[in-house]
């Protein structure tokens, strides 16, 4: 018998990636991203990054993150549950909900170990769970980890949502219905309002993903929530800092009901480090602005909106796009790689490419 190389199946997989040209060519910034980066050593516009509002380089954010370093440390000794629960910990939490309109909420290490940690405790064996077809890949881990049924209803279909709640109502216990308030991809946001009204009427938990809606939609920035009025409708929000807010960190606002069961049910929270002290000050400080900042949102409202009359006036198909994230569709893949580079080459960064 053969003997067995146990790290082949890496390179044979990863050489099939090249040969398809799959594979993620990274691209490099040597320093901080901004409007204008420098990205492999050129100077570039930034027009890919989630960084919406600038704010990592805002000096009340760096200066915030700065000064925790030499106040708390670099890191917080422990997680949270044990020993590493810091006072910039819960201050940013109490910032967080006071911000979100809400009693409560619940820092995580990122958006995706709130997703991969929180789902899984909301709805198991004998609950269903309705997700839209184009949510984001972090819920579609978490939603992986659940022992619910699934009913994967069609992308922004309230009607399809309707269907599958009708036919799930006398089957299951406990509903959960989760979105992304935005989707990153096509920059389309989700029918939050309606799908919170029929959620109210089958009695279903709403769980909204609104990393892309926070300091962009809403008021002064409060996310998508807010945008279509239905905060009470709505039980969890989850939220990043890794976007428009320019740091690091993920966060699930709601009531106080659901950060008690959130602390102490999601094992991403309770077996994993806590953000740093700097990070959780910067986070901090990022709320700060969006509070006492109002130009930032409405900066970007202006640019957005030039942007996109001129991508249109010049005949390109911008798809469904209604927020910041603007796709070009240019119809085939060869033709989004040529344009890419060729944008590189005159000084616009579009994002390290897969393709
Ligand atoms: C980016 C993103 C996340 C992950 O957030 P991180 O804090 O960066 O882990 C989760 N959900 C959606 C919809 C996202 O776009």
């Amino acid at each position: 018998m053969q003997k067995r190389e146990p790290e082949a199946f890496m390179r044979e997989e990863y050489e099939k990636l090249v040969a398809a040209d799959l594979d993620w060519k990274l691209r490099t910034l040597q320093g901080p991203t901004g409007p204008r980066a420098i990205v492999d050593g050129k100077k570039s516009i930034v027009l890919c990054s989630n960084n919406y509002l600038n704010l990592s380089a805002h000096p009340k954010v760096r200066e915030a993150g700065k000064k925790a370093m030499d106040t708390h440390g670099a890191g917080s000794g422990s997680v949270r549950p044990i020993a590493g629960n810091m006072d910039l910990h819960e201050e940013l939490e109490r910032r967080i909900a006071k911000f979100k309109h809400r009693q409560a909420a619940l820092y995580y290490m990122s958006g995706f170990a709130g997703n991969a940690g929180l789902i899984p405790q909301l709805a198991g064996e004998g609950d269903a769970l309705f997700t839209d077809e184009l949510n984001h890949g972090s819920i579609i881990d978490g939603v992986r980890l659940t022992k619910a049924t699934r009913f994967i209803y069609k992308h922004n279909d309230v009607a399809d949502l309707e269907r599958a709640l009708k036919e799930a109502d006398p089957k299951f216990k406990k509903l959960l219905v989760i979105s992304d308030g935005v989707f990153s991809m096509d920059g389309d946001i989700a029918p939050v309002g309606d799908i919170a009204n029929v959620a109210e009427e089958w009695g279903a938990m709403v769980y909204i993903d609104d990393a892309h809606g926070e300091g962009v939609l809403g008021d002064g920035g409060r996310g998508v929530a807010s945008h279509f009025h239905v905060e009470d409708k709505i039980q969890v929000e989850l939220g990043t800092f890794s976007k428009a807010l320019g740091v690091v960190g993920g966060y699930v606002a709601g009531s106080n009901d659901l950060r008690n069961y959130a602390l102490n049910k999601s094992r991403t929270w309770l077996l994993s480090g806590t953000p740093t002290p700097s990070t959780t000050a910067s986070c901090i400080a990022a709320i700060d602005v969006l509070e006492t900042e109002p130009q930032h949102v409405k900066n970007l409202w202006e640019n957005t909106n030039y942007f996109k009359k001129e991508l249109k006036s010049m005949g390109f198909d911008i798809g469904r796009s209604e927020t910041p994230i603007t796709p070009v569709m240019t119809g085939d893949p060869t033709t989004a790689k040529k344009l890419s580079q060729r944008l590189f080459e005159l000084g616009v960064f579009r994002g390290s490419a897969r393709s």
